[in-house]
């Protein structure tokens, strides 16, 4: 079996309009903007299920579902991803043509994706290190580090960085730098509210945090792990990028990783690890 191209599965998700797709297996209720039924997924008796035609989604207030025309139909009909978006491009006549695995031209394309993941990991390396040595909202970080005994040179010599405590500010630099969606994506330093909506919004997986390049053999930065500056509930204190092209959680890179936060904790006289590390 073969990938899908997202363009397609966009064009399948523009022609199939969740109101009409939802109300196919069972009726819907106007209410107001929306659409109301009895939810499929639990036992009620006053309806809870909502589709909004506005923003293409379903809700459940009752048992939290939600998401997508594709993942209605996946929920509904038990299928998976693709053969939900097979299901709803038959229905409004889109040929779906999976472009194979393997081959020349598919290896020349990985080859391809993979240099600019690589060109994007430095780029962004780079801004998070300017963000850090130079921009005004990076003065608490600064601040933190000084704190620690983490001055300038180290910093330097680790390229450490700030991501911005924003939800699009890598975001909005990556795609101003010619950046597509899914490359972002594919890079793991943006996250999809809607993995299985290729409309859903975007947004920066790294806030508010101290950026520590991961590097791959040769010094290339496939990666990223970023410490939480201020403390929140529920946040990570330590947040790696997830798995990528560029990135297999191995056991000597997390190794390598580790001992590159103790280098930097113990590199400096008096600095307490637990501050820093723990
Ligand atoms: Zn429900």
């Amino acid at each position: 079996m073969g990938t899908i191209p997202s363009e397609t599965i966009e064009q399948i998700a523009a022609a199939n309009d969740i109101v009409e797709v939802i109300g196919s297996y069972f009726p819907l209720k106007r209410a107001g903007a929306n659409y109301k039924a009895l939810c499929p997924f639990h036992q009620e008796k006053t309806p809870s299920f909502t589709v909004s035609p506005g923003r293409q989604t379903f809700h459940c207030f009752g048992c939290g579902v939600g998401g997508s025309v594709f993942r209605f139909v996946m929920d509904y009909e038990h299928v998976d991803f693709p053969s939900a978006v097979r299901k709803l491009a038959a229905r409004v006549g889109i040929t779906v043509v999976e472009t194979s695995r393997g081959g020349a031209a598919e290896e020349d394309q990985q080859r391809e994706a993979r240099r600019l993941l690589l060109k994007l990991h430095a780029e962004a390396a780079e801004w998070f290190h300017n963000n850090l040595m130079k921009a005004q909202f990076a003065a608490p970080a600064r601040d933190y580090l000084e704190q620690r005994g983490i001055h300038g040179q180290i910093i330097k010599n680790w390229q450490l960085g700030f991501a911005p405590d924003r939800w699009d500010a890598l975001l909005k630099w990556a795609l101003d730098r010619g950046y597509t969606r899914p490359q972002l994506l594919q890079s793991g330093l943006v996250k999809s509210r809607d993995e299985s909506d290729t409309r859903s919004e975007i947004y920066d997986r790294f806030r508010g945090r101290i950026m520590f390049p991961i590097h791959n053999d040769v010094g290339e930065v496939i990666a990223f792990s970023g410490r939480l500056l201020k403390d929140e509930e529920g946040a990570a204190k330590y947040l790696n990028s997830p798995e990528t092209p560029l990135f297999r959680k191995g056991n000597v890179l997390f190794g390598l990783h580790k001992s590159k936060r103790a280098l930097i904790v113990y590199g400096k006289s008096g600095t307490n690890p637990q501050a820093f590390c723990g």
